[in-house]
């Protein structure tokens, strides 16, 4: 008889890590005798946890701060998107127990987009990103993949923002962090990327009332779910989408891979991590 599959989340910390309720979540519901850990693995052990997945008796895991790049690197191949990005949070062992890596926060992210705001692609000529870190890049590359001409990356640091416009190219412009608000009434969509506006973190400084009135506003901090900027988006009158629903999206192309059952991102499923970043 065939063992139960496991997967994890590694991280260093990964107490932290919401996956594990999301996975939790799922197991039960489709009634899979499966598990998902949290490992916390030392930098200095990464390499070897990695490259023995198997001998921790795991199928795959996901992988978050400050593993992704490694992971990428670590895996013997990687899809497109986790290349582009540059980073992976998806790791599984395929049918010759080869450490393959995928990353599927630009997929959440688009998936969550296009559920929240059906009709962003037909307003969105002019995309705004404010962020240059992990999340940015993978929003970039969703963006582009969905044929948006031009975005606007602004970030405090400018550095950073030039660094992805380079490796993007083409569709991505540097705004610096200072004059960001004399471009918004072009643009069709804006997105936070940066963490501000998370709690404990000062709000985003933005003059939401310069967008058009069309525009979709979409936070990718979800903690707390309505942050300042989208409260303000609202009582615009303009769409706006929370950030957890890029969180509950990227995990189902993981645990298809581990599970073998390609699960549904559900009402009840986002009531359930709700509550939990509620406790927590
Ligand atoms: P990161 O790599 O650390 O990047 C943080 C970004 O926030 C950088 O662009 C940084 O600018 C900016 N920032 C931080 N403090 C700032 C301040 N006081 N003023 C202006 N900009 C500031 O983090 P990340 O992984 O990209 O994540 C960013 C946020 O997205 C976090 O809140 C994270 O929880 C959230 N997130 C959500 C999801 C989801 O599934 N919904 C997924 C990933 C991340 P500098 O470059 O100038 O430092």
């Amino acid at each position: 008889m065939s063992k139960a599959p496991r997967a994890c989340v590694i991280g260093w910390p990964v107490e932290h890590s919401r996956s594990p309720a999301i996975h939790g979540y799922w197991l039960r519901q489709y009634g899979i005798d499966g598990a998902y850990e949290k490992e916390a693995v030392r930098p200095e052990d990464l390499a070897a946890f990695l490259s023995d997945l198997p001998a921790y008796d795991y199928v795959g895991a996901n992988v978050t701060l400050p593993y992704k790049e490694a992971a990428l690197h670590a895996a013997r191949s990687a899809d497109a998107a986790a290349k582009a990005i540059g980073a992976a949070n998806t790791l599984w062992l395929d049918a010759n127990g080869v450490l393959q890596a995928s990353n599927t926060d630009a997929y959440g992210f688009m998936t969550n987009l296009d559920e929240g705001a059906p009709k962003w692609r037909e307003t969105c000529g002019v995309a705004m990103v404010l962020g240059a870190g992990g999340a940015a890049r993978a929003i970039l590359h969703g963006l582009i993949e969905a044929g948006v001409p031009r975005i606007l990356l602004t970030n405090r640091t400018v550095a950073k923002a030039e660094t992805l416009a380079r490796e993007f190219g083409a569709p991505v412009e540097v705004m610096p962090w200072e004059t960001k608000d004399s471009a918004l009434s072009a643009c069709g969509l804006l997105v936070n990327a940066t963490s501000l506006g998370m709690t404990g973190q000062p709000p985003l400084d933005i003059m939401v009332g310069a967008l058009p009135s069309a525009a979709v506003v979409t936070d990718i901090v979800y903690v707390p779910l309505e942050t300042p900027l989208l409260a303000a988006a609202r009582a615009r009158g303009l769409t706006a989408v929370d950030g957890l629903g890029m969180l509950l999206h990227q995990a189902v192309p993981g645990f298809e891979r581990w599970f073998g059952v390609r699960p549904e991102v559900t009402p009840a499923l986002r009531d359930h991590v709700v509550a939990i970043l509620g406790a927590a």
